[in-house]
């Protein structure tokens, strides 16, 4: 690898020089895994770029009377396994680009899983923060009626993502909607249980952590009782994957957020913990514990960390530190390429993003196949349907692993890419 050529013509050895963002990472993996699956360069080629890139201009009626025209996104990447499947998010900084490299991501994160949708992403470059509730609904309403013809239950199913959240979905939903004059709740997921969300789908993510922690655990011959669990990021992912852990008999050393962190190493009490939270909105000055430093989170004491914050967290400054047999990235990109290196070299056990943060878009499939049976699932039938599809995945890449001889991050790329590879053998290319 550090002497290749990567095909975007780029000098790896040089990129390998600096930390890389999250989205190079993803392009490196990628290129990884496909060099050693020899795959001919004829598919490369046709999952190298997205299939179809739509921007928008949106004009928007403002409070103050005036229109500000705001440019939106919709990538898809992939549509060879089933319709593209990926979120919406609104920030200031939303790109084309940034958008493709997302929208890729998602097809190896639905592969690897083996769920039948491809990838997809969208964005509006917007800054939410200052715009009003009302402002905000025509935006999402004009963006999905300029992408009309490009969403829908068949062709690409939006998600939540940064900055926008079940209400944005109920938006789409009904302006869709309206457009086909009758109600089709499966064009978007993440939609509030009234308007046809799925049970189980909050917890998705840290509940499918948890899964793939068990059987990694499993592996190594350690016993979740008694272990020692560090989790970075107390929302969605981290607060629900902690809770859970918890109930299997681990014990959660430490945790942190954004305004701080607190530790504890005989075991932090959950249930006091998530009051704490409720009632200060942070995990800060909890008094069953000793506070923790910024990122010092990640260098505790503990056999299993959760990185479920932000992207690169563990960097080559750090991951020499990090003292976790197990690591189960609950965000996406927590580590950067030179720490994967780093830690695969210590034989820490990396359980990589695309395969233990997977949970949240498997159950955005079981969503979507409600709201097309008409026919909704009890919290149990989900969350034992969602077990069965991570445990399978999670074997489906150690599997792929130990027959290459590669980390359980370059084998889930491998897996994804050949069932994308596959299907379009099968499909035959239509030219
Ligand atoms: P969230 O907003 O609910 O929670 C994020 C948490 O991280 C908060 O507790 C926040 O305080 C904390 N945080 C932010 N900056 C921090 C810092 N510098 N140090 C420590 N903690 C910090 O978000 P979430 O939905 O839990 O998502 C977390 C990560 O998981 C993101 O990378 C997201 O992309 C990824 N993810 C989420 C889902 C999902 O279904 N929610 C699915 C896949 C991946």
């Amino acid at each position: 690898m550090e002497t290749a050529t990567s095909s975007t013509g780029m000098d790896m050895g040089s990129e390998l020089q600096r930390e890389l963002n999250p989205l190079e990472n993803a392009r490196l993996q990628f290129e990884e895994a496909a060099q050693r699956l020899k795959l001919d360069p004829n598919f490369v080629q046709i999952i190298k770029e997205p299939r179809r890139a739509t921007i928008v201009k949106l004009p928007v009626h403002m409070d103050d009377g005036s229109f500000r025209v705001f440019t939106g996104y919709r990538v898809q990447h992939s549509i060879i396994r089933g319709p593209a499947k990926g979120g919406i998010r609104f920030h200031p900084d939303v790109t084309l680009e940034e958008v493709m490299a997302l929208a890729a991501w998602m097809t190896w994160k639905c592969a690897v899983v083996g769920i039948p949708f491809g990838g997809g992403k969208g964005g509006i470059a917007c800054d939410p923060t200052k715009m009003s509730r009302g402002e905000l609904e025509r935006l999402t309403r004009r963006y999905t009626a300029d992408l009309i013809d490009v969403i829908g239950p068949e062709s690409d199913v939006p998600a939540p993502d940064v900055n926008t959240n079940q209400q944005t979905m109920a938006w789409i939903m009904d302006t869709y909607s309206m457009h086909a004059r009758h109600t089709v709740t499966s064009v978007v997921t993440g939609k509030p249980l009234e308007l046809g969300g799925s049970a189980g789908r909050r917890e998705a993510t840290g509940r499918g952590v948890l899964f793939v922690v068990r059987e990694a655990a499993k592996k190594l011959g350690m016993s979740l009782k008694g272990a020692k669990v560090a989790v970075q990021g107390f929302g969605n992912v981290g607060s629900v994957a902690a809770e859970l852990l918890a109930k299997d008999g681990a014990l959660i050393v430490a945790v942190s957020d954004v305004h701080g962190g607190v530790a504890n190493p005989k075991g932090l009490h959950l249930p006091t913990l998530l009051r704490h939270v409720e009632a200060k909105k942070t995990v800060a000055h909890f008094p069953g514990g000793t506070p923790v430093e910024g990122k010092n989170i990640l260098e505790i004491p503990c056999d299993i960390l959760i990185p479920a914050a932000l992207e690169n967290q563990i960097t080559n400054k750090n991951a020499g530190r990090v003292s976790a047999r197990i690591i189960a990235e609950g965000a996406n990109g927590p580590t950067t390429h030179q720490a994967d290196k780093i830690l695969n070299k210590a034989g820490v056990m990396v359980i990589p993003d695309i395969l233990a943060n997977s949970g949240g878009v498997t159950v955005s499939y079981f969503e979507w196949v409600q709201d097309r049976q008409g026919y909704f699932w009890r919290e149990d039938e989900v969350n034992q349907r969602l077990e069965q599809i991570m445990v399978q995945a999670f074997h489906d890449v150690t599997h792929m692993a130990e027959e290459h001889k590669v980390s359980l991050r370059v084998a889930a790329f491998m897996l994804a890419i050949k069932r994308v590879v596959d299907a379009i053998q099968l499909r035959g290319v239509y030219a």
